[in-house]
């Protein structure tokens, strides 16, 4: 059997050292620099500019401005940073991004306006392992409509692939909906390919963008994507239930009407008129008066990222999820661990799963026994998130170093096998 070449944690300081992008954790609020938070890709940490723009927002723009702020500044709010969005991660031109609501509203929004656009077809296509929010959605609108949702299962560590995709749409299929990243494996799927394929069909597609959104560089008017959804409070360090995004491109949005008819999606929304028209541009993807405080903290998260560069972050998520591996390979592969995430970067996102038996008991000893905090995936996945912006190589050396030891010891023996709600 080969020598595993041991890996010193000086290794991994050398990388912090060289590190471009090491500076930008500065710019976040980090109280206790021995939490190793390995969750970035499910709550993005605090920026001190969000900070400070709760400030502004709340004393000043709300206590001191009062009702002139909607005409100053917060009326136009989700269009505005919605397009920043486009520009910065989404590589969506201005006009097609809106941020409003959650992702699994408009998630139901947009699939809700597709299959409007599509009639006489009667299939919608997503993952059987698609996120559950996804899937529930999907499931309601196909029993309120008469439709049938057709789940694939595909390999978790391909993702869906364009050979898959076409051997399941038809003349029937309406909508094919998917995640462009596994929430479970981070298999990355090719956005270009699944679109063509699913356009040859002449149904449209839906993206879920969440676990790729501020970590992965996304082209969405490049692949032809038709709509997307996101979320903001992951990697694009929006803040706990901020507000989403959505993507409507171009050559759809005046084909299609939204199942909700409110008040912010009209044409000349003071005028108070008679009869729904919406605005013929993705504004008519917005239904009532926009979280201000939600969507301000977006901008402010997404703009410390985009001081960065979406390029830069996705090499380092890249090195470090490939740091990631080879500790795994030397260190918990012999320990009976299996690696559950892609081994070809390309197709990664910016995480890494590792599956064990007792996954659930290593990740509460990796919380309570070592300040590391992931998180578990039913029903045998450590999920290590890896947010390009705040976690340093030390960080996955100290967690992987941690779970060896955890494993090695036994430790997780110790830990109450009772499952909190949130994991
Ligand atoms: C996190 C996540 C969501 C969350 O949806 P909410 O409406 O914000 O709760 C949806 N889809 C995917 C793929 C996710 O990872």
């Amino acid at each position: 059997m080969p020598n595993t070449p041991l890996t010193p944690r000086s290794e991994a300081e050398r990388r912090d050292a060289a590190d471009p992008l090491a500076a930008l954790r500065s710019e976040f609020v980090i109280p206790d620099d021995s939490l190793i938070y390995l969750d970035g890709n499910s709550l993005g940490r605090l920026s001190k500019a969000s900070l400070a723009r709760v400030e502004e927002v709340v004393a000043g723009e709300w206590g001191t401005r009062l009702i002139r702020s909607w005409n100053e500044r917060w009326q136009t709010l989700p269009q505005v940073v919605g397009d920043f969005l486009g520009e910065q991660f989404l590589g969506a031109a201005p006009g097609q991004v809106v941020v409003s609501d959650s992702t699994s509203v408009n998630l139901y929004k947009l699939a809700s306006a597709a299959l409007d656009a599509r009639p006489g077809r009667d299939v919608i296509v997503s993952d059987l392992n698609n996120f559950p929010t996804d899937r529930y959605v999907l499931e309601g609108l196909a029993a309120a409509r008469g439709l049938e949702l057709k789940l694939v299962e595909f390999d978790e560590l391909l993702g869906p692939t364009a050979e898959q995709v076409r051997a399941v749409v038809d003349e029937r299929t309406a909508l094919v909906s998917l995640s462009q990243v596994d929430y479970r494996s981070a298999a990355l799927a090719d956005l270009g390919a699944v679109n063509q394929v699913v356009h040859e069909a002449g149904a449209l597609v839906l993206w879920d963008l969440c676990h790729s959104a501020g970590a992965v560089p996304i082209e969405l008017d490049a692949t032809g994507t038709d709509l997307a959804v996101g979320c903001t409070y992951k990697y694009l360090n929006g803040g706990p239930g901020s507000p989403a995004f959505l993507y409507v491109n171009r050559s759809l949005i005046e084909d299609l009407r939204q199942p909700i008819w409110g008040w912010y999606g009209q044409r000349d929304q003071f005028a108070m008129g008679q009869g729904y028209d919406p605005v013929p541009s993705a504004t008519r993807f917005l239904v009532g008066t926009p979280q201000v405080v939600g969507v301000s903290l977006v901008d402010a998260g997404a703009r410390v990222l985009a001081s960065a560069g979406i390029k830069p972050l996705r090499d380092k998520g890249v090195a470090l999820t490939e740091f990631a591996i080879g500790l795994f390979d030397a260190w918990l592969a012999p320990l009976g661990f299996t690696l559950g995430s892609p081994r070809d970067a390309a197709v990664r996102g910016s995480h890494v799963s590792v599956r064990h038996p007792e996954a659930y008991r290593i990740c509460r000893a990796l919380i309570e026994q070592h300040d590391v905090v992931p998180d578990f995936r039913t029903p045998d996945r450590v999920r290590l998130g890896m947010a390009p912006a705040t976690t340093r190589f030390v960080d996955v050396w100290d967690a992987f170093d941690a779970m060896r030891r955890i494993v090695e010891t036994r430790a997780y023996e110790q830990v109450d096998p009772t499952r909190t709600d949130v994991t």
